[in-house]
């Protein structure tokens, strides 16, 4: 068994986490836990604590109630060994926009501790990863915003993070660059074997196979695989799932 780690843990585990701003609750009693190779969407309508949640859990806000642990390391106790297990691409963009590709990536591997030679292979087998082999070169400035937002997966996929965190991925995107990344990162989580959490309040995101947090009012009203969830809300499709959740008394699945 590792130190602080535990051998069979899941790759995220957030227990009764709760947090205020100023006296105004925003996340009460949040509870959920994602295994390897999982794409969990976080589902919540604007204003759902769906940031606030990805804040604690990569530590921009620390003043809290509950637990986090990732692949077993609780993230106060022992954040260094969260951190390194975990990727993230936030809402707003973080590319140097004057930077090429290739050189974003370098910067961010050296962060992590690899060598030169270690992460110019890393930021080249990424890159193809997310079908954008050709652009090693490129100034990110001149890339689409698809283009840039597959930048940023295979960038927080560089030091092979057990847990992937995305924020609203898609804002910003048209549709067809936004099918394509969802795509994209559902391939990925099964290739790379990560687990996936995808934050977002557009339904049609969710695949059939994806298992979802429906987040409201800082409460989880609901998780569990698609069917789990049809079943708690009597719903046909999640998107009246998503409308019963959000809006009425609901059944919690797990
Ligand atoms: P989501 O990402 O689901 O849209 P947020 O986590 O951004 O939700 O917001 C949850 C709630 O917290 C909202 O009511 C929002 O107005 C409030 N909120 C977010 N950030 C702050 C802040 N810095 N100070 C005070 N209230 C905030």
């Amino acid at each position: 068994m590792r130190e602080g780690g535990r051998d069979d843990a899941p790759a995220l585990e957030v227990d009764g986490l709760s947090f205020s701003y100023s006296g105004k609750p925003v996340l009460e009693e949040v509870g959920f836990r994602l295994e390897a190779g999982q794409f969990t969407v976080l589902l919540g309508p604007n204003g759902a604590g769906k940031t606030t949640l990805f804040s604690l859990i990569t530590r921009l806000y620390d003043r809290r109630v509950g637990t986090i642990r990732v692949d077993g390391f609780e993230l106060r106790r022992h954040a260094v060994a969260a951190h390194a297990r975990m990727g993230v691409v936030f809402q707003q963009p973080t590319l140097d926009l004057d930077l090429s590709v290739r050189q974003n990536l370098t910067y961010h591997a050296a962060l992590h501790g690899m060598g030169p030679r270690e992460a110019r292979r890393r930021a080249e087998e990424q890159v193809a990863r997310v079908g954008l082999g050709d652009a090693l070169k490129t100034r990110v400035r001149q890339l689409s915003g698809g283009q840039r937002r597959r930048v940023e997966i295979a960038r927080g996929l560089l030091h092979r993070p057990r847990l992937l965190l995305l924020d609203e991925p898609t804002v910003g995107l048209d549709i067809a660059a936004r099918r394509d990344l969802v795509e994209r990162v559902h391939r990925l989580c099964v290739e790379e074997g990560v687990a996936v959490l995808w934050a977002t309040h557009l339904i049609d995101e969710v695949y059939p196979e994806d298992r979802v947090v429906v987040l409201d009012g800082g409460k989880v009203r609901a998780s569990g695989s698609v069917s789990e969830i049809l079943a708690a809300s009597g719903g046909t499709s999640i998107g009246e799932a998503f409308d019963t959740l959000t809006t009425g008394p609901v059944e919690v699945v797990s």
